[in-house]
């Protein structure tokens, strides 16, 4: 692991877990190639921007001043003398929003089945925070702190049993717990009754036998129970999470995921998740505003891990930034199940920003032998759940 902010906690069994969060939260992964404090002053000017603010989730043309790794002042585009700072980016037509923070990764990277290298999806991507929910197992114990995992076969047979004991080590610990639904049993139903306010239901868009919509295409009553307990529904694309027939008709029977998340790791990053801005862009094509997802992405995920300092840009706060290019034209998305869909409108990385610094762009280490060998099933007929 590249960095980690704070101790960790993961609960993880076939059906769900971890617990994530406040003191005890994981992984906040600070990128490798960073890591160590600039020893320059310097001084970036973002000039004439769209800036989102992601707490009143509307958009204005600003200059955002960059000094020694914080914000040092937002205002007014073209207020800002471009002589105060070393380096200008013109972010003329483009969109300015806080680093990303994808709540829901695999990045134990060079350590385990899933985990993949941070820093150059970083680089292209906006993600300037990854919350790694869960990579480690029995054989990697000691690179966390607490870890208690059961695969698919150790669980078979216990059916709630290490719901029931991350429920009681969340509630010693405060920490939220992040169930990951899909394949039965259990059901969602009996899941629910573990789960209160703060926790983390991701892949809330499965098109598994959990999935939360009934026959007729209408959301489950559990949602709604779920809703009124103060549960987060998070995506958790992946590779095998991200149904559209299901991301359709939950969304038009009032359905909104509370966070976007993209599930990175070795087998859905070579699918059609790819990375956070396609999974945006998917989002944005059916129908969510540009503002309200970046929010998703930003704002919401860090306050559920129990970092506010970071998904907003405020003078005096870190400054992880990234900047996106909105294109319009023909593109084409695939999901999970191998549904396809045309969409207008596309979100592009164009600049990253992690303590002021621009990130490099560096050539990613090739896939894992593993990950090749076992892509095959991402769009066929097994995906795998993480
Ligand atoms: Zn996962």
């Amino acid at each position: 692991m590249a960095s980690i902010r704070n101790t960790c906690l993961l609960l993880w069994t076939s059906l769900v877990i971890f617990a994530s969060g406040h003191t005890a939260q994981i992984n906040v992964n600070l990128p490798r190639s960073l890591s160590s404090k600039p020893s320059v002053c310097t001084s970036t000017l973002i000039a004439n921007g769209n800036l989102i603010d992601t707490k009143t989730k509307k958009s204005w043309l600003a200059d955002i001043l960059v000094r020694d790794g914080r914000v040092a002042a937002i205002k007014k585009a073209g207020s800002i003398p471009k002589h105060l700072a070393s380096q200008v980016v013109d972010a003329t037509g483009l969109f300015v929003t806080p680093g990303l923070v994808d709540l829901h990764t695999h990045i134990y990277w060079g350590a385990t089945y899933w985990g993949i290298e941070a820093d150059p999806v970083a680089a292209r991507s906006g993600v300037t925070t990854w919350n790694d929910a869960g990579s480690s197992g029995a054989y990697t114990f000691p690179g966390l702190r607490i870890k208690v995992r059961m695969d698919s076969d150790a669980t078979s047979g216990s059916g709630l049993e290490g719901l029931k004991r991350a429920r009681q080590v969340a509630d010693k610990t405060k920490l939220p717990i992040m169930v990951h639904i899909g394949h039965t049993p259990p059901v969602i139903e009996d899941i629910a009754e573990y789960l209160g306010k703060g926790d983390i239901l991701t892949h809330c868009f499965n098109g598994h036998e959990n999935r939360l919509i009934d026959n007729s295409g209408k959301l489950r009553p559990v949602v709604h129970t779920l809703k009124s307990k103060g549960v987060h529904f998070d995506i958790g694309h992946g590779g095998g999470s991200f149904d559209y027939t299901v991301a359709e008709k939950m969304i038009a029977d009032g359905f909104m995921p509370d966070s976007v998340s993209s599930d990175l790791h070795q087998i859905s990053t070579l699918g059609s998740a790819q990375d956070l801005p396609t999974v945006l862009s998917k989002l944005l094509n059916l129908g969510i505003p540009l503002e309200e997802l970046i929010a998703k992405a930003t704002l919401v995920p860090a306050r559920i891990i129990g970092h506010p300092e970071l998904g907003r840009l405020q003078v005096g706060g870190p400054a992880d930034i990234a900047i996106f290019r909105l294109e319009h034209g023909q593109f084409h998305f695939t999901d999970n199940a191998g549904n396809k869909r045309n969409g207008t409108m596309r979100i592009v990385n164009t600049h990253t920003f992690r303590d002021g610094i621009p990130m490099p762009h560096v050539e990613a280490e090739p896939a894992a032998s593993w990950a090749i060998r076992d892509a095959g099933v991402v769009s066929g007929v097994k995906p795998p759940t993480m």
